[in-house]
């Protein structure tokens, strides 16, 4: 995925939303309506400037599209950001008059929760657009994305298990998470379950405790940096972004990456080095396509079936498993493979359109 132009000129669409009584500053960019409607969430986040809100919000949007194409979805690549503090600037009006803005687009875009926004907050928006995912339980919503996430990137590192070592078990696999968050709890309760050896550590120790009283088995690492120098099987990259760069690999042991957080790889280069060093790297955007999955059920017509989301997020094995083997076969990086075959469906399946129906 090449970085995006920053005036967007690969986007299909980029939306200015202002209401100054509300305070809202608001961006929506479409990158690409070929397989459907956009779909990704709203960041409400304190931007330095609306340059970096345009910036973010473009990348964003790109990665989206390149997600949901990839996770077979008949969806596009759409993201929103508000500029502001969520813990003050979020209001009532605020949310509703950027719901007003999402509905200006028709069906286009459809939004979910992002860093800064929760269910609750969408069921807000819902009240001014028909076109707003991730809502609460009580209104039909899938709720928490979180849960299908973690089970993506748990089936995404059986298959890099499978890929590395001829065997899909975890058991007695050494694990690292790093940052035992929404995400990154639930995969240590799959790993438990199924044996694997968990090692966790998080800056938040209340996080790391509550987790440690639930399953006493698993073992803590007292930094981010000492995890990933420890003996380990698998590193579960599960906090933020960039956690892959040059000085995490002088010291990273693991055979395998594959976490939850986005934009792992600092910069594209780092997905050589990995691969030079005989290191899997699952793409982020591959096994963490599990919560984009559960609220794209939604959109069902039936409504939302956790069963069957959950049915689909399993496949995210199989379509990991297949990115492992282009790469092997087409003597790319992972990454690289990633992008090929997420491009290869946004051209095929898109192209489909053009077959004018009566
Ligand atoms: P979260 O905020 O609930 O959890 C993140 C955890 O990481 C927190 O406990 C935090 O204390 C910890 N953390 C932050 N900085 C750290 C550091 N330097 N070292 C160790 N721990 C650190 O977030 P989440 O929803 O669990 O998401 C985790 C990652 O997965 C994020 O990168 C997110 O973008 C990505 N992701 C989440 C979802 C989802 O459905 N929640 C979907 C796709 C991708």
């Amino acid at each position: 995925m090449g970085a995006p132009s920053s005036f967007g000129t690969h986007h299909e669409q980029v939306v200015f939303c202002h209401d100054e009584a509300s305070g809202l500053r608001a961006i929506i960019a479409l990158y690409s309506t070929a397989l459907g409607p956009g779909l990704g969430g709203t960041r409400f986040f304190p931007y330095a400037s609306e340059t970096d809100a345009l910036a973010d919000v473009l990348n964003l949007s790109q990665g989206m599209a390149y997600k949901n194409a990839l996770a077979g979805l008949d969806l596009g690549g759409g993201k929103a950001v508000i500029i502001g503090d969520p813990r003050t600037d979020k209001s009532e009006a605020l949310l509703r008059a950027y719901g007003r803005f999402v509905q200006s687009l028709n069906g286009r875009y459809f939004t979910a929760c992002d860093v800064g926004t929760y269910s609750i907050d969408m069921d807000v928006i819902a009240r001014e657009s028909d076109f707003v995912t991730g809502r609460t339980v009580d209104h039909g919503g899938a709720g928490d994305s979180s849960v299908l996430t973690a089970f993506g990137v748990y089936q995404g590192m059986r298959a890099s298990a499978q890929f590395t070592w001829g065997d899909q078990s975890l058991a007695g696999k050494r694990v690292g998470i790093a940052g035992v968050g929404k995400v990154g709890r639930h995969l240590a309760a799959h790993l438990v379950e199924e044996d694997a050896r968990v090692v966790v550590t998080d800056i938040d120790s209340e996080a790391v405790a509550r987790l440690v009283q639930q399953y006493p088995s698993i073992e803590v690492a007292e930094s981010t940096d000492a995890l990933i120098a420890a003996d380990l099987d698998v590193y579960a990259p599960c906090a933020l972004g960039g956690a892959l760069d040059e000085k995490s690999l002088e010291t990273l042991t693991a055979k395998v990456v594959a976490g939850a957080a986005n934009n792992q790889l600092a910069h594209e280069g780092i997905g050589k080095l990995l691969s030079d060093r005989g290191i899997v790297y699952a793409p982020d955007y591959c096994v963490n396509a599990g919560g984009v999955i559960q609220v794209a059920d939604e959109l069902d017509p039936s409504g939302f079936s956790f069963e069957r989301a959950k049915a689909r997020a399993t496949g995210i094995f199989e379509t990991t498993l297949s990115v492992l083997e282009r790469a092997a076969s087409e003597d790319i990086t992972t990454a690289e493979a990633a992008d090929r075959q997420a491009e290869q469906r946004i051209r095929e399946i898109g192209r489909l359109g053009q077959i004018r129906l009566p």
